[in-house]
């Protein structure tokens, strides 16, 4: 009997595994015809400076939606775009779309914010990096400075030498780059100095908790006081309560970006949000 369990154990796992590579291997062709085919998007989350309710920025975040498949997260698609390669193509089309959109707006007349885009590690250490950001935002004719980059502490440890150097190339050229989900990493404050850094983002798993766990609570102090002191700004991600704001108001953290004020809206619904700004100011001024 253990012998037959034992076989269809090993059966039942190789037929799950099995159908997990046959939707990796599917997503993976059919994400070579998405951009093309128009199947990929960007949302935008306004990111709110907290002293003044204002919107100054927004962040870029990609949306695939197939149409067998339906709405497929960046989670899941973004690795295998970086296992396969297509990363590259996918992410010049997120920063020529979001550049675009950005010398759009500001072009219609919303006043000037910067627009973030995630970049994966793939494309930070490929090697004509700096190189493609300049030709975009040549192309598009944005100031550089309304150009923001989110990298993660992992992506930039992969390889320290090379990440000095594009990041510097960057910030040399007028780009800002974030530290995405700060605190997760591998990261090592000596990287810090070195990097020409603008921002950290505070990663939501601490801000989730700053209700109940006394550790993220000082872990969210802690980084806030490490953006003071090497003179960095500070946003927290996955703002989702009144509370949470409230702590990080506090705190002195300068911006923040999450559900309380905002998800990550379309192009229609964010044009929206930035006509009527009052709705923000009211969320972030209200006791
Ligand atoms: P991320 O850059 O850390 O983005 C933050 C994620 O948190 C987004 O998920 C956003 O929708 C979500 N979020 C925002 N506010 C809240 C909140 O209040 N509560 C909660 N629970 N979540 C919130 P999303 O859009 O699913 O993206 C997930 C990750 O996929 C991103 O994490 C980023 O690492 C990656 N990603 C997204 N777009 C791109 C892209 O264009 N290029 C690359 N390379 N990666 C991307
Ligand atoms: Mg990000
Ligand atoms: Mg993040
Ligand atoms: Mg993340």
């Amino acid at each position: 009997l253990a012998k037959q369990n034992g076989r269809n154990n090993y059966r039942f796992f190789t037929s799950e595994i099995q159908s997990r590579s046959a939707r990796i291997l599917s997503l993976e062709n059919a994400l070579r015809y998405a951009h093309t085919r128009g199947e990929l998007s960007l949302h935008y989350q306004p990111q709110i400076s907290l002293s003044d309710g204002k919107i100054v920025g927004v962040e870029a975040l990609i949306r695939w939606n197939h149409p067998d498949f339906g709405m497929i997260s960046p989670v899941e698609f973004i690795p295998i775009a970086e296992e396969s390669g297509q990363i590259l193509l996918i992410g010049e089309w997120v920063m020529r779309t979001a550049a675009t959109r950005m010398k759009q707006w500001m072009d219609m007349g919303f006043p000037a914010m910067s627009v973030a885009v995630n970049l994966s590690a793939v494309q930070f250490h490929h090697a004509h990096l700096s190189k493609l950001v300049s030709t975009i935002i040549d192309e598009v004719k944005l100031p550089p400075w309304f150009l923001e980059i989110e990298l993660t502490e992992s992506a930039a440890a992969q390889n320290p030498l090379h990440a000095i150097e594009t990041m510097n190339e960057l910030s040399e050229k007028g780009i800002r780059l974030s530290i995405d989900d700060f605190g997760t990493g591998y990261s090592s404050l000596s990287y810090l100095k070195r990097f020409k850094v603008y921002k950290l983002k505070i990663d939501q798993s601490f801000i989730r908790d700053i209700g109940i766990d006394p550790e993220d609570r000082e872990i969210v102090k802690i980084i806030i006081a490490l953006g003071k002191s090497l003179g960095l700004k500070t946003i927290a991600e996955g703002v989702e309560t009144k509370e949470q704001l409230d702590f990080l108001k506090e705190n002195g953290c300068d911006e923040a970006q999450g559900y309380y004020f905002s998800e990550p809206l379309n192009v229609t619904d964010i044009e929206a949000l930035l006509r009527a700004p009052e709705i923000i100011l009211r969320k972030n001024n209200s006791n």
